[in-house]
C-alpha cells in the first residue's frame, strides 16, 4: 500500500501512472493524514493506471485521513412515482397505471450495502465498495461510503430525509471537496448549498423491501450547469496535475459560501433556461421559498 514510486510526483510513464504517483499527487494537492475529503473521480482522466480503479482507491486511503465517496444504488432501487402522486415542482415521472407500478416494484431491488454503486459515479466508488475497507451509508437512493478516522461521524449524519447530511458533517469537520478529472457537474456539495436555500429538493421513490416502496425527500436535481461556479471558486481552489488528471481541491465551507452567494444573487444561477429540464423545477422551488420566507 505504501509503494511510493521513485521519480517525480504525479509524472506518468509509458507504463502508466502508479498508485504511489497518484498518492504523491494527492499530497501535492494538499491532502494529508488530517484531511477529510469528499472525492469525485474519473478513472479515465488519469490515462492508464497500473492497478486500475483499486490503485486510485489505495492512493486516496494512503494520502488522505478520511475519504468520503458517493455510493448510491439507485440503479437498483429506483422506482417511478405511483399513479396520481404529483408533488409540486418535482420534475419526476409517474407510472402510467398501478399495474405498471407493480411491475416496476417487482423489477427493483431493495437497498443493501452489497449492491453495486451506481455506474454514473464512475469506476472508483464501486472499486472502493468492492475493496471492503469503507463503511457504507443506508440511504436507498443516495448513500455515501467512507473510510478513515471520521468515517462514522460522516455516515451517521445521514437519515432517510437528509441524504446530503454527510456533507453537512464534512463542513463541520472543515473538510475538502476533491475533483479528480471531473468538473463541478459531479460536485454534489453544490446541491447542499442549493437545498439550504430551498432549491433542488426533490421527492424520489425506491423499493425498500419485498413488495414495499417509500418516498424520500431532499434528493438533489440537475447539475449540468454547475461548472458555472468555477470562476467564483478559483481563489479558493488548489489545482495540480496527477498524470493526465486535472486534480482540484476546495474547502467545502468555501464552496458552500460561494454557491450560497451566487444563488442568493440570482435564483436561476447554475441552472439552465430549458423549461422542460429539472432546472426549471429547481428554480420554481427557490422562487416559492423566497416568496414564502423572504430569504
Ligand atoms: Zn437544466
Amino acid at each position: 500500500m505504501n509503494t511510493r514510486a521513485e521519480g517525480s510526483a504525479g509524472a506518468s510513464t509509458a507504463q502508466g501512472i502508479t498508485e504511489g504517483e497518484i498518492a504523491a499527487g494527492l499530497r501535492a494537492l494538499g491532502l494529508t493524514e488530517r484531511s477529510t475529503a469528499l472525492v469525485h473521480t474519473s478513472l479515465r482522466s488519469f490515462g492508464w493506471v497500473e492497478g486500475g480503479a483499486e490503485a486510485v482507491c489505495r492512493a486516496l486511503l494512503d494520502a488522505c485521513g478520511t475519504v468520503l465517496l458517493p455510493a448510491g444504488a439507485g440503479d437498483h432501487t429506483r422506482m417511478p412515482a405511483p399513479p396520481g402522486l404529483v408533488r409540486p415542482h418535482n420534475a419526476y415521472w409517474n407510472a402510467v397505471s398501478w399495474a405498471d407500478f407493480e411491475q416496476a416494484l417487482d423489477r427493483a431491488v431493495p437497498y443493501s450495502p452489497e449492491r453495486p454503486v451506481d455506474r454514473y459515479l464512475g469506476a472508483v466508488p464501486e472499486a472502493m465498495r468492492a475493496l471492503g475497507c469503507a463503511e457504507r451509508g443506508a440511504h436507498p437512493l443516495f448513500a455515501f461510503q467512507a473510510a478513515g478516522e471520521h468515517a462514522r461521524t460522516l455516515l451517521e449524519a445521514e437519515s432517510p430525509d437528509r441524504p446530503l447530511a454527510p456533507i453537512e458533517a464534512l463542513a463541520e469537520l472543515d473538510g475538502d471537496v476533491v475533483l479528480l478529472g471531473v468538473s463541478h457537474e459531479a460536485n454534489t456539495a453544490i446541491h447542499l448549498a442549493e437545498q439550504r436555500l430551498g432549491r433542488s429538493r426533490f421527492y424520489r421513490y425506491a423499493k425498500v423491501a419485498a413488495g414495499v416502496w417509500a418516498e424520500f425527500p431532499n434528493l438533489g436535481g440537475e447539475s449540468h450547469r454547475f461548472d458555472d461556479i468555477e470562476p467564483a471558486l478559483r481563489p479558493a481552489t488548489t489545482e495540480v496535475r496527477i498524470g493526465a488528471c486535472r486534480a482540484r481541491r476546495v474547502g467545502v465551507r468555501d464552496l458552500l459560501a460561494a454557491v450560497t452567494e451566487v444563488v442568493r444573487a440570482d435564483p436561476a444561477a447554475l441552472l439552465c433556461p430549458d423549461p422542460a429540464c429539472r432546472c426549471g423545477a429547481a428554480l420554481a422551488q427557490r422562487l416559492a421559498y423566497v416568496r414564502d420566507r423572504r430569504v
